[in-house]
């Protein structure tokens, strides 16, 4: 995943143009990738498809002809969707378009002028202090014409047509953690599933921020209700604690499967309530569709100082917390890949489990986990519902699962929608 991120940091990618489809078709190498190009000028809900941007070169030269500014040297330094320029100005009729951080004075600011006209450059404040009151040669080598918006997406089919979405941005340029991070653990969550023949369908989906999201939506508006899970991912490679921003219903399975695993993995987690900010769950969550679709990050977008600015670059994110974000998301799908209901074929007292060779030698835990079990099995309970109220981790309930199944005092009762599955017990992703 850190290699796929070092590799995929240079290029200058935004919400439309050339840079976004050279990144997805590296990723269609990886995972299989179905590329949409959907037309500048295509109405999608309240929204219409901008106008292409590309960009070759740009630069701010002193009187020397020395590039003071060079996007060739960092593609921050051009705020994203630029209009192309060609003049010569004074410092001080520059200055409006100049953009640094005072408070980082080394670091380059990201910023983009996306559905707004406009120019301009992001400098370090040190080298915007070091400029002489002179003048200068300003050029963005970039167009702004019809074009296409370009986004992709990863189907891994299931057993079940219900769906299991998870979406990440791949809009933003030389950035790490927001939101190479969400691309690379997305493909390696793709990359496991496809071996993992599993009971729901999962798409991925790799989209411009925002305006992609709502593109997604706008060509499956009919579709969008077979998801009956999703994640946005964004911010999934820095030493932070997991992040879990709940879906808009608040108590939807994914919420509860996330908070879960977060809470039996005694680590430090941070849970929030939705809020209609952030990244695309405000347009998932948007109250026309109301999906059940969560947050997970890690330091949250905008919460650390890094955010949207050179610093967050290959050093900012780490090969064990890209792991860690990945084996906790693989925890989660393991947990809503099982979460079915069993019936207590022995509900009258509890069974003999001695006599069946079930009480387990070693562990309270183990027992606690069949007693769990039996006694939520009533065909109303599922393996979720156990999970909570037992709350005792899915690794721990599982051999009680398998056990009691095997030894005949448990059978899964099934949803009539899902009579043509083949068992569903019980194979980790
Ligand atoms: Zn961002």
């Amino acid at each position: 995943m850190l290699a796929l991120i070092r590799e995929l940091f240079p290029i200058c990618r935004s919400i439309t143009g050339d840079g976004l489809r050279q990144t997805l078709s590296r990723l269609g190498e990886l995972i299989p990738l179905e590329t949409h190009e959907v037309p500048t000028g295509t109405q999608v809900f309240d929204w219409t498809i901008p106008k292409e941007w590309n960009i070759r070169d740009a630069f701010i030269k002193d009187r020397s002809g020395r590039r003071v500014v060079d996007f060739e040297e960092n593609n921050l330094h051009v705020v994203n969707y630029s209009v192309p320029v060609r003049a010569r100005m004074t410092l001080r009729d520059l200055r409006p378009h100049l953009h640094s951080l005072p408070a980082h004075a080394d670091w380059i600011p990201y910023r983009t002028s996306y559905y707004t006209e406009a120019w301009g450059f992001c400098l370090s404040h040190r080298v915007l202090e070091s400029l002489p009151d002179d003048e200068y040669e300003v050029v963005i080598d970039s167009s702004l014409r019809a074009g296409a918006l370009t986004f992709a997406e990863c189907v891994v089919p299931g057993r079940l047509d219900d769906e299991f979405l998870i979406s990440t941005h791949v809009c933003h340029p030389s950035m790490a953690n927001d939101n190479l991070s969400g691309v690379a653990v997305a493909v390696m969550l793709a990359r496991i599933l496809a071996g993992a023949r599993p009971r729901y369908t999962y798409r991925f989906l790799f989209l411009p921020g925002t305006i992609g999201a709502i593109t997604w939506l706008a060509l499956n508006e009919v579709a969008a209700p077979k998801v009956k899970h999703g994640l946005v991912l964004a911010c999934v490679g820095d030493r932070g604690d997991v992040h879990y921003k709940r879906s808009r219903r608040g108590d939807a399975d994914i919420d509860r499967a996330v908070e879960h695993v977060l809470r039996t993995k005694h680590e430090p987690f941070a849970v929030e309530d939705f809020s209609p900010y952030g990244y695309d769950e405000r347009q998932f969550c948007s109250p026309g569709f109301d999906l059940p679709m969560g947050g997970f990050r890690r330091s949250p977008g905008g919460q650390y100082a890094e955010y949207h600015s050179s610093a967050d670059d290959t050093d900012f994110v780490s090969a064990p917390h890209l792991a860690h974000s990945l084996g906790t998301l693989l925890e989660v799908i393991d947990l809503i890949e099982n979460d079915v209901k069993f019936l207590n074929l022995s509900p009258m007292g509890e069974p003999q489990l001695g006599k069946r060779g079930l009480l387990p030698a070693a562990g309270e835990t183990a027992q606690l986990a069949l007693l769990w079990v039996l006694n939520l099995s009533d065909g109303r309970s599922g393996v979720l519902d156990i999970a909570e109220r037992s709350g005792l981790p899915f690794d721990v309930l599982r051999p009680a699962i398998e056990s009691l199944l095997n030894g005949g005092l448990l059978e899964e009762r099934r949803r009539p929608a899902d009579r043509s599955e083949r068992s569903t017990m019980m194979h980790e992703p």
